[in-house]
């Protein structure tokens, strides 16, 4: 086993990788920007290393600083949580090639499935539907109107590199296509450092399921069930459950043992997630996360199984610790991603924090770097808290998450809090009617927040 382990990221998600260490017993290292000196995860850690200034590609992008230290540090083995380095092929390579251990996947898969053409490809392959669409990138305004035809209307341009819902524009009709193609284009290259797109078509009202992965090297493999993560704004999720109240029994093992059949076929290890869109009782395979996920509690709520345990276990080389059969799902979880920002504009409202209550009790969890006095910086992505409430029904997760809500007290800063609150007490969302748009509609319908 490890001895220490180097984390390299911040926020909640540090915080929740150093809980796993500690509860192993293994000693950690924060590395931190200087934005970041008194968070939460860089006071409770065994060693701090600052390795830079607020910008992260100067602190938490910084391969070499990281690197370096780990090795003052002597440190085992990184783990990249997610976001920042998590799916960069080339630092989890340095990684290795440094003597240390990275916590993920090889630097190969990370590379194949980082490209999502290439990642198709290998859904294709695996004999794994996929949205319909381009074999590859599009290259010219043309070949795109030209491909638009044979698919037909609506249209999705998205990013080769693409994440976070960046480099994706959608098109209704040819003048749009020629707009959708430039705009995403320029997105991806701004945030990718890589301008390719691909094209598909544009589901209308479809749910994003997604399967949990664990695979050790010894070629087990097992799925935790499904997460809905339907609930999204400029498509990035704001609240997630599992499982799916859409989804009966038999579809849920067709998608998990599709998800599987992928895992295998690629030889994957570690924890990864496979991602699906589900419409008129059909699924297509979208993209495969080949690291932590943001909303892996909730599974974790309904398993009992640590992720981030297990990631480090099967970093090791131990095998798996169960089987399939062994895993037991219980009850329902809801994650809300609780993000400083105004609820009605969804601005960044950075600032210090004057009152904190969390929430507590019997199947409530939240996962948070916040503390009185803590000074949320302007730097960073703006999530500062999940909650996640576990039930034995639907019906009572959604009753102990409207609780857990009205008891959760964050002042000082603007956040989301109360537009989960109206979302979790819309009739569609209470029924489990809801797609990937409802969220967008409901807000552009000016249903929330009307105060
Ligand atoms: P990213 O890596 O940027 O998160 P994804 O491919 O995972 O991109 O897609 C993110 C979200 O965008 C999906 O959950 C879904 O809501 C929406 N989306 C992606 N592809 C399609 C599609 N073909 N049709 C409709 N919505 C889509």
């Amino acid at each position: 086993m490890f001895e220490k382990i180097l984390i390299a990221n911040r926020g909640e998600v540090a915080l929740r990788i150093h809980r796993a260490c500690r509860d192993m017993g293994i000693k950690t290292v924060a590395v931190h920007s200087t934005a970041d000196h008194d968070a939460m995860h860089v006071r409770l850690a065994n060693e701090s290393v600052c390795i830079g200034p607020p910008a992260a590609s100067d602190s938490y992008l910084n391969t070499a600083a990281i690197i370096t230290a780990a090795t003052i540090t002597n440190t085992d083995a990184i783990h990249p949580g997610y976001g920042f380095l998590s799916e960069n092929a080339d630092f989890a390579q340095m990684v290795e090639d440094h003597g240390i251990t990275f916590i993920g996947p090889l630097p190969e898969h990370i590379r194949i499935m980082g490209n999502k053409i290439t990642a198709k490809q290998v859904a294709q392959e695996a004999g794994i539907p996929c949205v319909p669409g381009s074999n590859g990138s599009i290259d010219s305004e043309e070949e795109a109107l030209l491909l638009a035809e044979s698919i037909g209307y609506p249209i999705l341009i998205k990013a080769t590199s693409g994440g976070g819902g960046k480099g994706m524009k959608s098109a209704d009709n040819k003048d749009q296509l020629i707009e959708a193609y430039r705009i995403a284009r320029r997105e991806a290259n701004v945030a990718f450092g890589n301008s390719e797109v691909y094209m598909e078509k544009y589901l209308q009202r479809p749910r994003h399921i997604e399967i949990q992965i664990l695979s050790d090297i010894h070629g087990n493999v097992v799925h935790l069930g499904e997460r809905d993560c339907s609930l999204q704004r400029n498509h990035q999720k704001m609240l997630e459950e599992t499982p799916s109240p859409a989804l009966n029994f038999e579809m849920r093992e067709k998608i998990s043992r599709t998800a599987c059949q992928m895992i295998r076929h690629l030889g994957y290890r570690n924890a990864g997630t496979i991602e699906f869109l589900y419409e008129n009782s059909e699924f297509y395979f979208i993209e495969m996360n080949t690291r932590l996920q943001v909303e892996h509690p909730i599974t974790e709520a309904i398993t009992g199984i640590d992720i981030v345990r297990e990631q480090i276990r099967i970093a090791t080389g131990a095998p798996l610790g169960f089987t399939q059969s062994e895993i037991n799902f219980s009850g329902h979880a809801i994650e809300c991603r609780i993000n400083a920002e105004d609820p009605k504009t969804f601005i960044s409202s950075p600032g210090r924090i004057s009152k904190f209550h969390t929430p507590g009790g019997l199947g409530v969890r939240v996962d948070s770097g916040l503390y009185l006095g803590y000074t949320v910086p302007h730097n960073y992505d703006s999530n500062i808290a999940k909650l996640i409430v576990h039930g034995k029904t639907r019906n009572e997760c959604l009753m102990r998450l409207r609780r857990a809500l009205d008891e959760f007290v964050i002042e000082g800063v603007k956040t989301t809090v109360p537009l989960q609150m109206e979302l979790i007490s819309d009739s569609d969302f209470i029924n489990g009617k809801y797609d990937i748009h409802w969220l967008e509609r409901l807000i552009n319908d000016k249903k929330f927040i009307e105060n």
